[in-house]
């Protein structure tokens, strides 16, 4: 009798359909949470409307208006659209695409900052002028001479907190028992910018019982690359012959914004040691370290490329409850982009402070003592005299014992 146990079945290969920017059902469902929709209310801003513009560039080769390519161009790239799709439009990647195929040429400024993206040592050369500048008292007699704005630098310089000059060290061991080794990916500003945040995931692996190693030939993930159309593939390669060459048992990052450009570097070696801090801390955290406890209320910001790209909001939840007392809140409407979006609060600052004033509404009317977010360009864009907002690395390094 014929068995059909007796039958050897090919698996089936894993072949997804990845629909094109022209597949679009304009069926409206991603419309609601998208942010710019939110400001203007008109369907010029909604993804359905984008994606249109998208498919007359990369598939029908027909000309877009210079209002199409504006509205386009509004897009905060915070990639709600996609996780709200029936379709699975993957939104980002045609972004990317559109905007590789239009090859936009870069205004001189934006020439110069990505030279020192780019570039480690012309920045650290750099850092001491823009200390030295922050603390002359310069700053406000040039913010009143209009000069920044004429240079259209007034947004960049808004931002700029004290940089720190020391370079990090190489090697950072811990001082209990070894559990193994790691590698830190610090990106490319926050070396100088937020060393409160790098220092704090060092401490955290540290007590945990992990050296942590920080290679010093690592360049910038390329997200504000990818955000402006330019290529990061020589970015990308550089991080896969530098981590990959490391015999480490992970390769950490510590913003979700790097974390998810990093994430879509296409190496398998790389990516399967390729961590988010607040999942390797949560899968690693020793049975030995306990928290102090805190009093304070905090509320959760989830940044958009946590939420939409890496999809660890979760983990950051799970990792503060390790605080014994704290209170924790998610903030209302996570799921609408605060503006920052890389880069889109320097050249679209107008979006960005609306979106802004959103979500510090939403923040005020929480309550709460702090609200910690996992990216540092959130972290940058939504900090205030009325709100104190840090990485939830520094509240738990502030309750090592
Ligand atoms: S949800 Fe997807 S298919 Fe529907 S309009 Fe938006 S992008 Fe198009
Ligand atoms: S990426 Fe964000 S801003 Fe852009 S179309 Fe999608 S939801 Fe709107």
């Amino acid at each position: 009798m014929f068995d059909f146990m007796d039958l050897e079945f090919e698996p089936a290969a894993p072949e997804f359909y990845i629909p094109e920017a022209s597949e679009c059902m304009r069926c409206g469902q991603c419309v609601s949470g998208c942010p710019t929709f939110r400001l203007f209310q008109i369907d010029e801003e909604t993804p359905r409307r984008r994606l249109r513009t998208i498919s007359k560039i990369l598939v029908e080769n027909l000309p877009v208006s210079a209002d199409e390519l504006a509205h386009l161009n509004n897009c905060v790239q915070c990639r709600a659209c996609e996780i709200s799709c029936p379709s699975q439009m993957r939104y980002g990647e045609l972004f990317d695409q559109a905007q590789a195929k239009l090859q936009t040429p870069l205004k001189p400024l934006a020439k110069v900052a990505f030279y020192l993206i780019e570039n480690k040592k012309p920045r650290a050369w750099l850092m001491p002028f823009v200390k030295g500048y922050l603390k002359s008292g310069l700053q406000k007699s040039l913010r009143n001479s209009g000069l920044l704005e004429k240079l259209n630098l007034a947004n960049a310089e808004k931002l700029l907190n004290e940089p720190t000059l020391k370079p990090l060290f190489e090697h950072y061991p811990t001082n209990g028992v070894s559990r193994g080794k790691v590698a830190l990916f610090t990106g490319c500003i926050a070396e100088h910018f937020d060393r409160e945040t790098l220092e704090a995931a060092i401490k955290l692996l540290n007590a945990n019982g992990f050296n942590v190693q920080i290679p010093k030939t690592q360049s910038c993930c390329g997200a504000i690359h990818k955000h402006n159309g330019q290529s990061a593939t020589k970015l990308c390669e550089n991080n896969l012959i530098v981590f990959n060459s490391l015999d480490v048992e992970a390769v950490i990052h510590v913003a979700t914004g790097c974390g998810a450009m990093l994430s879509e570097c296409e190496n398998e070696n790389f990516k399967r040691r390729l961590f988010d801090i607040s999942d390797f801390l949560l899968a690693n955290w020793s049975d030995n370290l306990q928290l102090l406890p805190s009093n304070l209320k905090i509320a959760v910001h989830e940044p958009c490329s946590q939420r939409n790209v890496l999809k660890n909001q979760q983990s950051t939840y799970a990792l503060l409850q390790k605080i014994p007392n704290l209170t924790i809140e998610t903030l209302a409407n996570n799921q609408i982009c605060c503006g920052s979006g890389g880069s889109y609060m320097l050249t679209h600052p107008e979006n960005a402070t609306k979106l802004h004033a959103l979500k510090q509404q939403i923040i005020n009317d929480a309550n709460v003592d702090l609200v910690v977010s996992s990216n540092f360009g959130c972290v940058i864009h939504l900090n205030s005299d009325e709100t104190k907002v840090v990485h939830p690395l520094i509240l738990l390094e502030n309750q090592l014992a």
